[in-house]
């Protein structure tokens, strides 16, 4: 068996350890006799598996009492239309618009009240993240989203803005578990796993109690509603019942390797090593402004698309897959998530100057 260097933005890589035990737990699931994929959500034993995997990202994420989290579907792109249909007491959201995913809620969020779009950084293709410390709040903003980690141009906030005091909305799909948050900074926290935290298919909400009532927007589908999922703990139908399980294996996972704190160290380091290489080199770049670095997404150019093009094609030979950009911005983009090894970045930095060298 030979596994490559994974470099997908998502899905993406995921600890070998976990794979390696959900393999062995294929067909017989702790003396069940039957595999977490043929079980009953109302068995006693998925059961255990949804309340240990929230109870873990309680502990992990250290988050308090009076909020929920929702093992949810539809992708982090539901959320988009969920949030406002929720949320938008007043019809009137604030949205910082900081690449495509955010932009794309602010489009749906158009759909069911006044969605402000109070900044922006499309002005330079998104490249940095623009100064939130003094922003045109809308006085009767319902709340304020943001796009935590962008994961198609590699931005990320280094401070969250200040809403004054507006509930903070924050999508945080490509920077879920990679270092510690506050979660009573937010009102909602959400991302769909298939980044860093599990298999495509689950949507992790986690909302404060007070945000969950039956006020929501007319017409708003029972399924659409945080209160169905949160008055029946994730089980009002069929949950993903798979993919809870495999991120229930990866927060135990997260909290052996030291918790979000490690990981966080880990992922610096790993960054660190790939951004101090682009910044010396002569033929690679990065494109993001240096202070809004994402720890996770690191996007590189040559300059040159062809040469870009000859990159991931002897990258990929060589065994690093899915280096290539973004569709909508070319160039290269080696996402380092939790579960991409020191090594493998180690390794994709030799690959790099070897191929400098070759082609400068
Ligand atoms: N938000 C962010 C930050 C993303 O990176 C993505 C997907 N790549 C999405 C939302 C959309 O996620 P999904 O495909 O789960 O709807």
């Amino acid at each position: 068996m030979s596994r490559v260097y994974n470099f997908s933005a998502g899905p993406a890589v995921l600890p070998e350890e976990v794979l390696k035990e959900a393999a062995a737990e294929m067909l017989d699931y702790n003396g069940t006799g039957m595999s977490v994929m043929e079980m009953s959500h109302r068995s006693k034993a998925f059961e255990e598996i949804i309340r240990t995997a929230e109870a873990d990202i309680r502990e992990l994420m250290n988050i308090p009492d009076n909020y929920k989290v929702l093992f949810l579907q539809g992708g982090a792109s539901q959320q988009f239309a969920m949030i406002p249909m929720n949320l938008m007491k007043n019809g009137v959201a604030d949205y910082i618009v900081t690449g495509q995913w955010a932009k794309k809620a602010y489009q749906e969020a158009q759909k069911y009240g006044k969605a402000n779009k109070i900044a922006s950084s499309e002005d330079k293709t998104f490249s940095y993240i623009p100064d939130c410390s003094d922003l045109p709040i809308s006085e009767d903003a319902d709340y304020v989203y943001i796009c935590e980690n962008n994961t198609i141009y590699g931005t990320k906030y280094k401070e969250l803005p200040n809403t004054k005091g507006k509930t903070l909305v924050a999508d945080v799909s490509s920077c879920f578990l990679s270092e510690p948050v506050d979660v009573s900074k937010y009102g909602v926290i959400y991302g769909g796993v298939q980044k860093n935290v599990g298999p495509a298919g689950v949507v992790i909400v986690i909302i404060r109690e007070d945000l969950i009532t039956e006020d929501v927007l007319p017409g708003t589908p029972t399924m659409l509603q945080y209160k169905t999922h949160a008055d029946a703990n994730s089980l009002y139908n069929t949950p993903p019942a798979y993919g809870i399980y495999i991120c229930g294996k990866v927060f135990k996972w997260l909290k052996k390797q030291g918790g979000l704190a490690a990981m966080k160290e880990k992922n610096e380091k790993k960054a660190k090593l790939l951004y101090d290489f682009l910044d010396q080199s002569k033929l690679f770049k990065g494109t993001v402004e240096p202070k809004d670095r994402s720890l996770m997404n690191v996007p590189f150019v040559t300059g040159d698309k062809e040469l870009d093009a000859k990159f991931v094609k002897e990258a990929k030979e060589a065994g690093f897959e899915n280096l290539k950009g973004h569709r909508t911005v070319g160039g290269m983009r080696a996402s380092i998530y939790n579960a991409m090894p020191y090594e493998g970045v180690e390794a994709l930095v030799e690959f790099m100057k070897k191929f400098e060298e070759e082609n400068l």
